[in-house]
């Protein structure tokens, strides 16, 4: 998870990610995430970029049952790292980094851009059939109960 900009080709060259990031942003979020992907590297002197869309996947909790599950995500990256630190030529749309030489962490770029690709909403499965509104069972796993709870025994006596 790192770009060392001693040893990265003039021009373009591929690097691949792959590892464990912590993500630590909520309660009902993924603690942790594994990535996995691709980045195109253009090394430009100056500036190098790194782009590209990895695969994030970590245990969600699902808005609707409420259960944990794993769930992958894909995760845009734009990164501009400037060796130059009197360039101004960040893009609007990329996270940049300051630095002359050697090893750049990317787990912060991967963090944040893994957070801001995370889905709004997250359920299991489109069969995830929730819980009930009345008596809160997992519908996923046991009958509502709610028509039992009102059932009205005036009825019972009638044949
Ligand atoms: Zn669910
Ligand atoms: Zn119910």
């Amino acid at each position: 998870m790192k770009l060392d900009l001693d040893r990265i080709p003039h021009g373009r060259s591929e690097l691949e990610l792959s590892g464990v990031l912590a993500l630590e942003w909520g309660a009902d979020r993924p603690a942790a995430a594994f990535v996995e992907g691709t980045l195109v590297v253009d090394n430009l002197e100056g500036r190098v970029l790194a782009e590209g869309e990895v695969h994030a996947h970590g245990e969600a909790v699902c808005t609707r049952c409420l259960g944990n599950f794993d769930l992958a995500w894909p995760v845009k990256v734009s990164c501009m790292v400037l060796r130059d630190t009197a360039s101004d030529e960040g893009r609007d749309d990329s996270m940049v980094i300051s630095q002359r030489g050697g090893e750049v962490d990317l787990r912060e770029v991967l963090r944040e851009s893994a957070i801001l690709a995370f889905p709004l909403t997250v359920s299991c499965g489109p069969e995830c059939r929730g819980l009930c509104a009345g008596c809160g069972r997992n519908l996923n796993e046991e009958a509502c109960v709610c028509e039992a709870e009102n059932h009205d025994p005036r009825w019972d006596a009638l044949p």
